[in-house]
């Protein structure tokens, strides 16, 4: 601040400053007016910031951070004390104290298979966990084993680590669960009441679901259960930054009697489709743009759209590429065609199915040039753009369904989904596609 007052009170009262100069000289003393604040900020350890990942419950960052439960929820209130802060939010942590590194673990059964399983003196870990009678069931109790250079996780009972796509959720997008388990089991995953499509493949776990692009913000509650064990739940953040594009669209003539009965029929066809699991991955690498070459993305995923006047009451499904019509369309990874024919809506279409619950669509095409039950490659090429169905230009729309749910095909692409999941499902991911 000495500076500040150094230039304004330097003996040059006759000068004249404008506010351009007052501007410019803010702008250079800016740095310094912040290093002033910042040094005069008391010296005891700052509140810091903490992004939660799954397992990060109240016990788990107590350990983390060295802090009483008490003083964690505290500085994080909320009505419900019961409630773990939402995997995607962020936690203030009052202060730090002295950090504990190693494993959380929730045994039902007595401490002693615990002391066995983690090769510990049965005396030491009750000790430390004040527990007085070792030999009597723990039903759940958090048991801490300090040793190792991992931070402790609050994790279902046997999950040795639990990972999730992306820590902050938007809706539409693909969302992703992997971690490891201790031997086969039975897993159900549920998001916010729905199911997720759960695999397991020897010791890797995976669980994958879409939201819908009508999915506000909030915090819906994951839950993991294995086998018979009680329920593990954990609330999710879920952000809509609403950047959606909204469409007014007005039908006339031909294009305002379509036929509904015929729509409905197309899609409860191929939702009962989409349902339907492979439950072993047929892609090997990063999903292809099926163009290689479009004029513009004439209609994102998520796109909000009116029709004659009405509400907002639906979105589109998919990705719009305009591009000439004959254009090749390619297979975006490798899979099994289950559908290739002409539809009502879709034109002529053709689905594949990548297993794990992934679909792609390609439709409105004018040419379809592979059958039902065909194994295609990657960047094989399947058809060409055209204007079949209900369709006003040339175009290619393009779907991409997990869990019989619509996500951003785009934004799949971004964060390397399909990478993501073959290294949770245990398989490696080559960069340069198979082609
Ligand atoms: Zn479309």
């Amino acid at each position: 601040m000495t500076h500040h007052k150094a230039v304004w009170a330097g003996g040059h009262d006759h000068i004249t400053i404008t506010i351009a100069d007052m501007k410019l000289i803010f702008f250079w003393l800016s740095p310094l007016i912040i290093l002033g604040f910042a040094l005069t900020l008391p010296t005891q350890t700052p509140d810091s910031l903490h992004l939660v990942l799954p397992g990060d419950t109240w016990t788990a960052l107590s350990y983390q951070y060295g802090l009483p439960v008490e003083s964690l929820q505290a500085a994080n209130y909320h009505p419900n004390r019961h409630r773990q802060p939402a995997i995607g939010s962020t936690a203030v942590i009052p202060g730090a104290g002295a950090a504990q590194m190693g494993t959380l673990t929730r045994p039902y059964g007595s401490l002693l298979a615990t002391a066995v399983r983690h090769n510990r003196p049965l005396w030491q870990i009750a000790r430390q966990n004040g527990v007085a009678s070792p030999y009597l069931p723990l039903l759940y109790r958090p048991i801490f084993i300090p040793g190792g250079t991992a931070p402790p996780r609050d994790l279902p009972a046997g999950m040795a680590w639990l990972e999730v796509s992306q820590a902050v959720a938007h809706p539409g997008q693909a969302l992703g669960l992997r971690g490891m388990v201790q031997e086969e089991e039975a897993i159900t995953t549920v998001l916010a009441g729905n199911e997720m499509d759960s695999f397991i493949n020897g010791r890797y776990f995976l669980a994958l679901t879409g939201t819908g692009a009508f999915w506000g913000s909030g915090q819906p509650e994951l839950a993991i259960r294995i086998n018979d064990q009680p329920l593990w739940t954990q609330p999710w953040q879920f952000n809509d930054p609403n950047l959606w594009e909204y469409q007014q669209l007005t039908l006339t003539g031909a294009a305002a009697d379509i036929d509904q009965a015929a729509i409905e029929v197309e899609r409860e066809r191929l939702l009962a489709l989409w349902e339907q699991n492979t439950p072993l991955p047929q892609w090997s690498g990063p999903f292809q743009i099926p163009l290689t070459t479009y004029l513009e993305i004439s209609s994102p995923f998520g796109a909000r759209r009116a029709y004659n006047g009405g509400p907002y009451r639906t979105y589109h499904e998919g990705v719009d590429y305009s591009a000439y019509g004959g254009t090749p369309v390619h297979a975006s990874a490798a899979g099994t065609v289950v559908i290739a024919e002409q539809l009502y809506v879709r034109g002529g279409a053709v689905i594949i199915d990548h297993g794990l619950g992934i679909y792609t669509g390609f439709y409105h095409m004018s040419e379809v040039l592979v059958a039902p039950g065909d194994n295609v490659q990657a960047g094989q090429l399947i058809g060409a753009v055209g204007t079949t169905g209900l369709s006003t230009g040339n175009h290619l729309h393009w779907d991409l369904l997990v869990d019989g749910i619509w996500v951003d095909a785009q934004a799949w692409q971004e964060q390397g989904m399909a990478c993501w999941i073959l290294a949770g499902w245990g398989s490696s991911c080559p960069a340069v596609d198979d082609g």
